[in-house]
């Protein structure tokens, strides 16, 4: 068996006794993980499941969720992770549209109405326990599928990209050039792996390497540094979003956080300010720009550079390769935006069952469009602008939203911002800022407009502010701008 099926028996020839897994009182060796993902795997194979079968899970973050994952692939079967906050009748959606045979739910999930043969939180137990120990003898390749991953659905209906052994490894391969993790790091992961990012950039190389996994069934500030205190985090993923919740919480100020090593951002843009923030507590973000559809790591920005690129996303992951094509097809140069394309090992084979929608993306030769527009510098590290659907035309020229949040992030009252364009008479579109002000602060509109000047040019600055109680997000914590452009996509105040 050459895919990561195989990965829990492999460490625990290497370290059996080294805990695998916590999850609050639960502690799991590689042994242990090990026998258990034989057994499920084998008793999945007693339900029907075959090669190629997609096996699905409705849940939250829970070592169900990992063994489920590494028992699909020692079945050769394909793992199909569920967005916990679709609704139910996009739940149906998806796993019609993935043809899952099997759905495993999660806690606090009945999965009524579903397709499906169900096995529900309380059967999980039972199932394993009847599941055979001796590990299956299951010829897997590395490029055999290995997960439907369905898109963040932030641009629209979620489409489900396909991800193989090969790919899933080189990432790990790519993320592992630039982030040593060794055998006793203690990784928390508390984003969702529904999506790629949890799972990939955090579970997957901890595995790898045999360190310990402290999982979590959803992202909670005050949880955050109870963990990383007690358990001595080494390694987090995040969205930006999450950090800065942490930055913003009483308990920054004093938590100890000194066993940090790694954290890894990536997902959305990072706000400077943010990373300012965190090196003045000695704590470096490691910036990452990817898609579920590469896997997820397309640019990198090594430690050593985080602070002279910051703001940046980096350069090309080693073992992967991306270039910035301009509206007219051609390379685009330095300083210009050009939209971002991806050609690597980890690049998806396409999307499930969409062959018109992958011939849209993948050309022949591999390359993988993004939709996100970037700029290079003249050392080829790429800041990611925007994405193209997000960008709107002031005056004839090009807003790229992300920039005006980032500047208006600099404001010390602004917690959290989205930039939109709206109709205007004279200019076509201007920009709209909906803004959350940190609790026990005050700002007027026409005193964040004034904050902008200077920092952007004219056509940057935003004509209407407009104070919003919250912003619209998804699980994976990024800003729904289609939301977001319907609910207040009005010129307004
Ligand atoms: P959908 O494709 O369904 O609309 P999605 O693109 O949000 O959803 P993901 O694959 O989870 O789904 O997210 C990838 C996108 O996230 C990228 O295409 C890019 O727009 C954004 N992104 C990721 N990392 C960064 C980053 N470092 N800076 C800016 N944007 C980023
Ligand atoms: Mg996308």
């Amino acid at each position: 068996n050459q895919g990561l099926g195989s990965w829990p028996a492999r460490r625990t020839r290497m370290t059996p006794d080294g805990v695998a897994l916590t999850y609050r009182d639960d502690r799991r060796t590689y042994r242990e993980l090990a026998t258990r993902v034989d057994r499920l795997a084998s008793a999945l194979r007693a339900l029907g499941a075959r090669r190629g079968d997609r096996i699905a899970y409705l849940g939250a973050n829970h070592p169900a969720l990992v063994e489920t994952f590494f028992a699909a692939g020692a079945l050769g079967a394909v793992f199909v992770p569920l967005n916990t906050r679709l609704a139910a009748p996009e739940l149906d959606y998806v796993l019609r549209d993935a043809g899952a045979e099997i759905l495993l739910l999660g806690e606090g999930h009945d999965g009524a109405g579903l397709p499906g043969r169900h096995i529900g939180a309380g059967e999980y137990e039972d199932l394993v326990a009847s599941g055979d120990p001796a590990p299956l003898d299951e010829p897997v390749a590395q490029d055999d599928m290995c997960l439907i991953m369905y898109t963040s659905g932030t641009t629209g209906r979620p489409k489900g990209a396909v991800l193989t052994h090969a790919n899933l490894i080189w990432n790990t391969f790519n993320l592992l050039v630039d982030v040593p993790f060794r055998h006793d790091e203690v990784t928390l992961i508390s984003a969702p792996m529904f999506h790629i990012a949890a799972l990939a950039q955090t579970l997957v190389p901890t595995v790898l390497k045999g360190g310990r996994v402290v999982l979590e069934p959803s992202f909670d500030v005050g949880r955050t540094f109870d963990l990383v205190e007690a358990e001595r985090v080494t390694v987090m993923f995040g969205v930006p979003a999450m950090f800065t919740f942490l930055a913003q919480s009483d308990r920054w100020p004093h938590a100890d956080l000194t066993s940090l090593r790694h954290l890894l951002c990536g997902g959305a843009p990072v706000p400077e300010p943010l990373i300012r923030l965190y090196q003045d507590r000695g704590l470096t973000f490691l910036q990452g720009y990817g898609m579920t559809e590469t896997a997820p790591g397309a640019l990198f920005l090594a430690a050593e550079q985080s602070i002279a690129k910051a703001g940046t996303a980096g350069v090309p992951c080693f073992f992967s390769d991306v270039k910035l094509v301009a509206p007219d097809g051609s390379p685009a140069a330095p300083g210009s935006p050009g939209e971002v394309y991806v050609q690597g090992p980890n690049v998806t084979p396409g999307y499930w069952k969409r062959p018109e929608e992958t011939a849209e993306v993948l050309s022949d030769d591999g390359w993988f469009r993004s939709g996100d527009i970037g700029v290079a510098d003249e050392d080829g590290y790429v800041r990611i602008s925007d994405r193209i659907g997000d960008m709107f035309i002031s005056g004839g020229e090009n807003v790229y939203p992300a920039e005006v949040e980032s500047a208006l992030y600099s404001h010390p009252a602004v917690a959290e911002v989205a930039v939109i364009g709206v109709p205007d008479d004279k200019w076509g579109e201007v920009g709209k800022a909906l803004v959350v002000l940190r609790p026990g602060t005050g700002a007027r509109a026409d005193e964040l407009i004034a904050h902008l000047y200077g920092r952007l040019a004219r056509y940057k600055i935003p004509k209407h502010v407009e104070f919003v109680p919250e912003l619209p997000r998804n699980a994976a914590g990024k800003l729904l701008k289609t939301r977001i452009r319907a609910l207040y996509g009005e010129a307004g105040s």
